[in-house]
């Protein structure tokens, strides 16, 4: 199916032919004609399917029939990168067709966000907590507002955001189409939907699972060695951009440091940092300046960069829904990536839930020549050390092969086995599942 068959605005079509999408991806195949039409929405979509064109251009497409320069728009984002992000989704076709955005959010001046809404824009794309700092003040006119999008709703929720949205939307008129993206649906989200939605038309894509043109692949190692064998997974690996995801924002300063001491070209991105700071590595990341981005979880939201060809857990993150979404920064729309989970002993319980929503087990690697018999420095004690398990993942008095020895791809990466010289010795074992079967 092509573009042609929505019927959008020419302005609009010249961009999309501009930015070179040649054909609607799922998510944009069912909204586009749904919100063409006025309807509700609630969309069930990952990052990484093209939802935001999915929106943005029959939102375009609408505001054309309408007086322009008055607010009739408006995104909430969970996050700044994200609204930045959503923002220049906008510009682009924006130029052909005359329509403006503003974004609004914290940590940086009010007074450029004033000037710029009043000077007039149809969107407004905003993190919640600005945005009523703002309307309180009476500088943003809500009056003639004709769509609301909410994106990313349950990430909104995960930031603590509902009660800001649950205020916002009671200022708006309730004559609107409202617009609801997650890429997963907890019950507060559904409640929200419920609340604000009118006879909303669900769509799906994906499923809620990550990405499909993303590999996946864990590299079993002690918490000690995590870094020595990140760096070394990084040089032997055959990549574009790496984006690297930490736990804390200490992690992320203190891994990029240690990179950059041994030659990396790296930046960091995490919430302490200021707004000018953050814009840097991001743009130095985007352009290539920084091959790698070592990041924390909210930093990274709304990082579209094409090139990521690949995601590093350098931690596991804290939820399944927090892992769909960073593996959604790699292989965004047509583009593969592979995501590289290096996990602990600790690790296994979130990882067979991981699995569990794949529906597969992620192949176990090991990286050949690297020394996983480095002890810990004295005073730290390996975690897990009371267990063992083998490179596979799997205890190590089971015995037999390695179920899962298939598909290593990069040179110097091995499917974990039992016979792997240089092996992780002292790693508790991860699925539950594939030690109840090799057992058998
Ligand atoms: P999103 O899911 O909105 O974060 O989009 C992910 C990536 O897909 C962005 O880089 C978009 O530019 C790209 N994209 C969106 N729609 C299409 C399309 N129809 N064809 C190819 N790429 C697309």
């Amino acid at each position: 199916m092509s573009f042609k068959e929505f019927h959008l605005h020419p302005s609009i079509e010249s961009a999309i032919r501009r930015i070179g999408y040649n054909e609607p991806t799922p998510i944009q195949h069912q909204a586009i004609p749904l919100i063409l039409h006025g309807k509700d929405l609630t969309g069930l979509a990952q990052t990484g399917t093209g939802k935001t064109a999915a929106f943005v251009l029959p939102i375009l497409d609408r505001l054309l029939a309408v007086p322009h320069r008055q607010p009739r728009v408006l995104i909430l984002a969970p996050t700044r990168e994200l609204a930045e992000q959503t923002h220049e989704a906008i510009g682009v076709p924006g130029r052909d067709t005359g329509l403006k955005s503003v974004t609004v959010y914290g940590g940086v001046s009010k007074d450029p966000q004033i000037q710029k809404l009043r000077a007039g824009a149809e969107i407004i794309v905003a993190c919640p907590g600005r945005l009523l700092d703002l309307a309180d003040q009476g500088v943003i006119p809500f009056s003639d507002l004709k769509i609301l999008v909410i994106d990313e709703a349950d990430r909104m929720l995960d930031m603590g955001f509902m009660p800001d949205i649950r205020k916002i939307v009671k200022r708006l008129p309730a004559t609107r189409q409202t617009l609801l993206f997650s890429a997963t649906m907890p019950e507060d989200i559904q409640k929200l939907a419920t609340a604000i939605l009118h006879e909303p038309v669900v769509i799906r894509a994906g499923e809620g699972k990550p990405a499909s043109t993303v590999a996946h692949a864990v590299y079993p190692v002690e918490p000690h060695l995590k870094t020595s064998l990140l760096m070394k997974l990084i040089e032997r690996t055959k990549t574009e951009s790496i984006l690297v995801f930490t736990r804390t924002k200490h992690r992320t300063t203190s891994v990029a440091a240690k990179m950059k001491r041994a030659g990396f070209a790296v930046a960091s991105l995490q919430g302490d940092l200021s707004q000018n700071r953050r814009q840097d590595a991001i743009a130095g990341f985007r352009d290539g300046k920084y091959r790698i981005l070592v990041a924390t979880d909210i930093a990274a939201r709304g990082i579209d960069i094409t090139r990521i060809s690949h995601v590093i857990n350098y931690d596991m993150p804290d939820t399944v829904e927090a892992f769909t979404h960073r593996i959604g920064r790699a292989g965004r729309a047509e583009k593969t990536g592979d995501a590289f989970t290096l996990a602990t002993p600790q690790d296994r319980p979130l990882l067979s839930s991981i699995e569990s929503v794949l529906g597969k087990q992620i192949e176990r690697r090991i990286l050949e020549g690297f020394d996983y018999a480095t002890p810990a420095p004295s005073g730290i004690r390996p975690a897990g050390s009371t267990r063992s398990f083998n490179a596979c993942g799997s205890l190590n008095r089971l015995p037999g092969r390695c179920p899962d020895v298939q598909g290593a791809r990069s040179h110097g990466h091995k499917p974990a086995s039992n016979g792997a010289r240089n092996a992780p010795r002292s790693l508790d074992g991860f699925p539950r599942q594939l030690r109840s079967a090799r057992a058998k």
